[in-house]
């Protein structure tokens, strides 16, 4: 009796290579190296430390959580994630603290930065998964459902299965489908107070979680990180600047903090004394989002995991769970016996990511209304009561 063909057996002898080295891209290698894999990842910087990573990340039960355990990584999570991260103030342009809480007693979704996060997934890899400094500049597909990876220095290399993980600005995205993500009309510019002193205002209402100051259709949100520094995002509703792109340091501060002070006037100046307390430099990050409902159209041997798939506004603290989660459900339709072929797995992973995505989209949106609206604090007190209440 002759064995019925798989996906998990055309696997064993593909070449498989992953584009990018962020979250999904590093979670689907490891995952796929438990199973005797070994694909490749072509990471655009130069190595681990070429930039900072910045912010910190929680994660859900359900999403990065489960994942770290299926990739058996939990344990090392728990000794660097911070549970007291869930601790959130609420407050009004004016100062006034309007809620102060620790969410432990709600779902655990301990933070961890992103660069700890990014080393503990590198870490778990052996070290020649990795191709540091390949940027990839196109994909192109060939006969029978392989692709040609084309690296913009020169390089190239063809595979069976293209993981495409790179990101927002996915090179591979065009192949799969014809939807792009838009900007959401909200930009955050960050920086980072590296060292509060401990007359900080803005510092000591974070604490070891979280600040929201809301008012006036705009938001200062800060964070502590584990070397507890706070970064600072300033939320504003504003048009997109054609001369800049996301991530962009603005190279100038003191012009920065003169427009900020512009754009908050009236707001409390121990709030906005944190403009003097940043000692960095402030990165412009307008943020985008692909459509809740997404169009895909046929396609062979390549797929989109992650912000290439699905990237979205930050409010409900998402993008970082749905990509690992992305990565654990590409994985399993790959080694599922129910499915004969690569291509049937990546259909069957790609109708459930997508459905799920569209949920999460639409959440995303709902929480960035409740956190930039007119009136400030008040939408999200009363969400958080109906929410106590239910
Ligand atoms: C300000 C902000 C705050 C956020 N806060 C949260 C939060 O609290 N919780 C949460 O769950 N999510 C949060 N997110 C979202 C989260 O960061 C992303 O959803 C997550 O990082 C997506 O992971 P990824 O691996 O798909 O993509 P990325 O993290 O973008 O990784 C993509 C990787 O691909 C590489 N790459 C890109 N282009 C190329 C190329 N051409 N060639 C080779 N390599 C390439 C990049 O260098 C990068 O390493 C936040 C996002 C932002 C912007």
């Amino acid at each position: 009796m002759t064995e019925r063909a798989t996906a998990a057996q055309a696997l064993r002898t593909a070449d498989v290579v992953i584009l990018g080295g962020g979250p999904a891209g590093l979670a689907a290698a490891r995952l796929l190296n438990q199973r005797g894999l070994t694909p490749r990842v072509l990471e655009r910087d130069a190595s681990p430390h070429a930039r900072s990573q910045g912010g910190s990340l929680d994660l859900a039960e359900q999403g990065g959580q489960l994942a770290l355990r299926e990739m058996g990584l939990d344990r090392k999570f728990e000794e660097l994630a911070r549970p007291l991260g869930q601790r959130l103030c609420l407050m009004d342009p004016d100062g006034t603290v309007r809620l102060d809480v620790d969410d432990s007693a709600g779902e655990y979704r301990p933070e961890i930065d992103r660069v700890q996060l990014r080393r503990l997934l590198i870490d778990a890899l052996p070290p020649e998964t990795i191709t540091w400094g390949a940027e990839v500049s196109g994909v192109t597909p060939l006969k029978g459902g392989r692709h040609r990876v084309s690296l913009a220095d020169g390089r190239r290399l063809d595979a069976d299965l293209v993981i495409a993980a790179d990101g927002i600005r996915s090179r591979a995205r065009p192949l799969v489908t014809a939807e792009q993500p838009a900007y959401s009309g909200i930009t955050f510019i960050h920086a980072d107070v590296r060292d509060p002193g401990p007359g900080s205002f803005v510092a000591r209402h974070t604490g070891e979680g979280a600040l929201q100051a809301l008012g006036d259709d705009k938001a200062i949100l800060a964070q502590r990180a584990a070397d507890r520094s706070v970064r600072v995002y300033f939320a504003v509703r504003t048009a997109e600047d054609p001369a800049r792109v996301q991530g962009e340091r603005f190279g100038d501060p003191a012009s920065v903090r003169e427009r900020l002070r512009e754009t908050f006037a009236g707001w409390s100046p121990d709030l906005l004394g944190v403009l003097d307390e940043i000692d960095g430099d402030f990165a412009y990050w307008p943020l985008y989002g692909m459509p809740a409902h997404q169009r895909w159209h046929q396609h062979s041997g390549i797929t989109l995991l992650g912000d290439a798939a699905h990237v979205m506004p930050p409010f409900s603290g998402e993008g970082v769970n749905m990509a690992l989660l992305d990565a654990v459900e590409l994985v399993h339709a790959l080694f599922s016996p129910a499915h004969a072929t690569i291509d049937e797995a990546i259909t069957v992973f790609e109708r459930g990511m997508l459905d799920r995505m569209a949920g999460a989209v639409l959440d995303t949106g709902a929480a960035g209304e409740l956190l930039l609206n007119p009136a400030g604090t008040a939408p999200l007190l009363t969400h958080f009561t109906a929410a106590a209440e239910r």
